[in-house]
């Protein structure tokens, strides 16, 4: 797919006294983004909707404070950011919720402090190794291109002896990361589905195909891989499109022999979240039905609707065989 340009950029002035920040100031500036040196963003669209998408169309180069990172469980030890929000406009996105009426990207550019970050936790944690998520609050591929950052992160891992980096993603802009020394210290994490709910849930990310052909590259490049297939939706004849997801993947990977792992996610919904996404997609054809969902707690203190057990039980059983019948060394780190 196309590379993203924002509509706006956004840059804090602080941003200017690391490399990273001049550099993509200059990028914007010959792709004709116009810029506004500024302490704040300011986007006042006529109604939610419309801040919404303006919101994706505008990014924020700033600095990144965090000097403590959060756990991030189960997918590793912590997690970490180089951007927050991302272009994409998923419908049943997680950040809906988190991220304010006006989701717009911030864009990191004090790589090298946020690398130094990461080793004081590895330091800390010695002689462990210790794992770092990067997509958590973004997509780290959808803004590579603005920054390269994703890219000193991989290099970084690669020399690390403790550290190691996940990576997660919906986009395929992977060229950049085919020939790091990366010493498989990092693992891509392909977010996949099934062509139905990427056309129509998964606007202005990467295609299906675009996706499994980004996997494949990576995969031939030597790092360990995985998928998150989620958000698991029944529909009719959704088994048969997860047949063919798996299968499409087998093809496409059939000189990788190392383990693949895959984690499963049925889709869930908040009663937050609901109100959001109808009044951003008021013709969503998110299936929200709460009469065929049942409750269950989350961790993040907010009750989800998830589908019922004999439902989920049905999503796990028939997803894990279909994946164990086309991968010899599949793991399935997950279902939730
Ligand atoms: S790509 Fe990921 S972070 Fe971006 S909108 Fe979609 S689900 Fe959310």
């Amino acid at each position: 797919m196309k590379l993203f340009i924002p509509d706006i950029a956004y840059i804090n002035p602080k941003s200017l006294n690391y490399n990273v920040g001049k550099t993509a100031k200059e990028y914007l500036e010959k792709l004709h983004v116009p810029t506004i040196d500024s302490r704040k963003v300011e986007i006042n669209g006529a109604c939610p909707s419309e801040n919404y998408a303006k919101a994706k169309k505008t990014i924020y180069l700033t600095v990144n404070a965090q000097k403590k990172l959060r756990p991030c469980k189960p997918s590793a030890d912590y997690q970490f950011a180089l951007s927050s929000s991302c272009p994409g406009h998923c419908e049943y996105c997680y950040l809906q919720t988190t991220q304010g009426e006006k989701p717009f990207m911030k864009v990191f550019v004090n790589i090298e402090e946020i690398l130094q970050v990461i080793q004081n936790h590895i330091d800390k944690n010695l002689p462990n190794i210790t794992t770092f998520e990067s997509g958590s609050i973004t997509d780290p591929i959808a803004l590579e291109h603005l920054t390269g950052n994703l890219k000193r992160c991989i290099e970084f891992f690669g020399k690390s002896q403790k550290g190691r980096l996940r990576v997660i993603t919906k986009y395929n802009n992977v060229d950049s990361f085919l020939d790091i020394h990366h010493h498989q210290h990092t693992k891509f994490r392909f977010s996949i589905n099934t062509k139905y709910v990427i056309n129509n849930f998964e606007h202005h990310t990467a295609s299906f195909e675009e996706r499994i052909a980004a996997s494949r590259k990576i995969a031939q490049a030597g790092y360990p891989i995985g998928f998150i297939i989620a958000p698991i939706m029944i529909y009719d004849g959704w088994k048969s499109e997860y047949e063919e997801l798996l299968s499409h993947l087998k093809s496409q990977l059939k000189d990788y022999h190392e383990e693949i792992t895959f984690e499963l996610i049925q889709h869930r919904f908040t009663a937050t979240a609901k109100e959001l996404i109808l009044t951003r997609f008021p013709k969503t054809k998110l299936d929200m039905n709460e009469e065929t969902r049942q409750l269950k707690w989350g961790p993040y203190g907010k009750f989800k609707y998830v589908y019922p057990k004999e439902k989920s039980t049905e999503i796990k059983k028939y997803i894990t065989e279909l994946i164990h019948s086309n991968f010899e060394k599949a793991l399935i780190e997950y279902f939730t």
